[in-house]
């Protein structure tokens, strides 16, 4: 048995912690929390096994101009971090091109597609099975041009095994009359399915871990007391230290800064996006509904309709700009007519967005007791429990079901990249 701290108590680390306490290990989280009100919380709540194609899309550097000055667009970025953002947007754009994204979507297919029964097992484990609900995601087209648009990634999604069937407009409101029945174009994601509440799951996730002996610390890890090339101690806000054998860093977007501390370079920015929860929404929705060009989705919750997404690029520390979370909210009554949103929860998260999309996972080869469980951008949900699995296998000093290579946090340190790694 072996005394594990995770640095992080998200969808991720908490996911990590239960495994690992699951294979016999003393374990420690640390969060300052509250606990699932990191990116998770702002979730569409989707395990989105067919979320497989990169966000860098080709042409996108000439789009930039746009978002810079139209900050209510589905993707738009801060003039203030513009700057400081161009190298790890370089990287970004640059796997735009076909051959790195086929390659990026076929690796993230070797852990989306294990991903859901991954998250079953995980779902029994807490007592939770009816948290996931097995219905296909709709996406929603209003005209060819929106629908062609998508062309490309659902080709490449189709070719590496994701079944999306392609149907009318018409036919999606008969499958779910919530849904406005005037779209031109629809298409099913079977292979997805969503969560009845992303902070429940959570909350269920801390639970467990609480019930099964394990220990959360409400500080946030400040730094840690190392020798040769092992971390002994993680210390906290507080001054607190805990000794430990292993540390999982898991802190969602701020693993790039412990990851600093500790000398392991990570490319990762946080990738701001707005859920707004609709208490008293008025609605029927019975599935996931995604509308590309409004650039958000929506998800019937337990709790209220979660009208979530866009993307903004803006610093670590960048304050939420709430008119983007209105926006969709406005958009939203496009899809679902007669919406009512009086009662508004705005919510914000930010992705740990690495520049090729892959998640970081796997250990660091400067130092000989420390995992990195984070990058997982728009995937961290989905890859909770995944994760959770193959950070236990490697601390058991199995190898995994899955080739792991191209997730190495190694791939951003020049001095240990596997140059066969591209960024
Ligand atoms: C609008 C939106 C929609 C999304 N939709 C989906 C979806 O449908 N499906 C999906 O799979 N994913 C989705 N995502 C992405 C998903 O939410 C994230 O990938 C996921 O939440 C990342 O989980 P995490 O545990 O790594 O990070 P987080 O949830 O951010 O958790 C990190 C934790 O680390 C803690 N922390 C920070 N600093 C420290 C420190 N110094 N010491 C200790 N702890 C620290 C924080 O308090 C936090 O609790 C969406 C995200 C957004 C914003």
């Amino acid at each position: 048995m072996k005394k594990i701290t995770v640095a992080g108590g998200g969808v991720v680390g908490m996911s990590c912690a239960l495994s690992l306490q699951a294979a016999g290990h003393d374990v420690t989280v640390i969060d300052p929390g509250p606990i699932g009100e990191g990116a998770s919380w702002a979730s569409c709540g989707c395990i989105a096994v067919g979320e497989i194609v990169p966000l860098s899309q080709p042409g996108m550097l000439m789009k930039v101009p746009g978002w810079l000055i139209n900050p209510k667009a589905p993707l738009s970025l801060r003039p203030s971090s513009a700057l400081r953002l161009l190298p790890w947007f370089t990287r970004f754009t640059l796997n735009s091109l076909p051959s790195r994204m086929r390659a990026i979507a076929a690796d993230l297919a070797t852990l989306t597609f294990a991903s859901t029964a991954d998250f079953k097992t995980q779902l029994q484990d807490i007592g939770a099975p009816d948290l996931l609900i097995e219905r296909p995601v709709i996406k929603l087209f209003d005209n060819d041009h929106d629908k062609a648009t998508m062309g490309a990634a659902f080709g490449l999604a189709r070719e590496l095994g994701c079944k999306i069937d392609d149907i009318s407009g018409q036919d999606a409101h008969d499958m779910d009359p919530a849904i406005a029945p005037n779209f031109q174009h629809a298409s099913i994601l079977h292979d997805w399915s969503f969560v009845t509440d992303p902070v429940l799951l959570i909350q269920k996730l801390q639970q467990t871990f609480l019930q099964r002996g394990g220990r959360c610390i409400s500080q946030a890890v400040t730094n840690f007391k190392r020798e040769d090339q092992r971390v002994m101690a993680v210390l906290c806000t507080d001054g607190t230290e805990i000794q430990t054998d292993e540390v999982v860093i898991a802190a969602g977007v701020a693993s790039k800064r412990l990851g600093k501390i500790l000398n392991v370079p990570l490319q990762m920015e946080g990738l701001m996006g707005y859920a707004t929860l609709l208490g008293d929404s008025n609605s029927d929705l019975k599935h996931t509904v995604f509308y590309p060009s409004g650039g958000f989705g929506i998800t019937p919750y337990s709790c209220g309709l979660a009208v979530a997404g866009t993307i903004e690029f803006a610093g670590e520390n960048a304050a939420p700009d709430w008119r983007r979370a209105d926006v969709l909210v406005e958009r939203a009554q496009r899809v679902l007519p007669g919406l009512c949103t009086d009662q508004r929860e705005r919510r914000m998260g930010r992705r740990p967005f690495t520049p090729d999309t892959r998640p970081v996972i796997g250990r660091t080869p400067r130092l000989k007791n420390v995992i990195f469980a984070t990058g997982h951008g728009q995937l961290g949900l989905t890859l909770g429990a995944t994760t959770g699995r193959i950070v236990s296998d490697i601390v058991a000093g199995v190898p995994s079901e899955e080739d792991i290579s191209m997730f190495s946090p190694s791939r951003f340190d020049p001095a240990h990249r596997d140059p066969a790694l591209r960024l």
